[in-house]
């Protein structure tokens, strides 16, 4: 895999560091529109909050990608099963 660059230098640890760079990865990423599916132009407006540029969607996600494991598996639940699974679900280690 490519070395990322940080801004971080030696410092706070090397597993840190490759942490930030996995995240910062996957945000820096053009992404696409959950509804006009038009790739580019989604920003980021607050930790979990989503918005196209083209489009003016508003939309919940994770905090640096539009999605994350815990996020997608949930979506495929019925809301039933959610509702009586929380331990479950709030268990899993994402
Ligand atoms: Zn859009």
């Amino acid at each position: 895999m490519k070395r990322i660059k940080t801004p971080f230098g030696a410092r706070y640890g090397s597993t840190l560091r490759k942490r930030y760079a996995e995240l910062i990865q996957e945000y820096r990423k053009p992404k696409s529109c959950p509804r006009c599916e038009k790739v580019g132009g989604i920003k980021r407006i607050k930790i979990g909050i989503w918005y196209c540029k083209k489009c003016g969607a508003k939309f919940t996600g994770a905090a640096f990608a539009l999605s994350s494991d815990i996020g997608r598996a949930i979506r495929r639940m019925p809301v039933k099963e959610i509702a009586q699974k929380p331990n479950e679900i709030s268990g899993n280690n994402i």
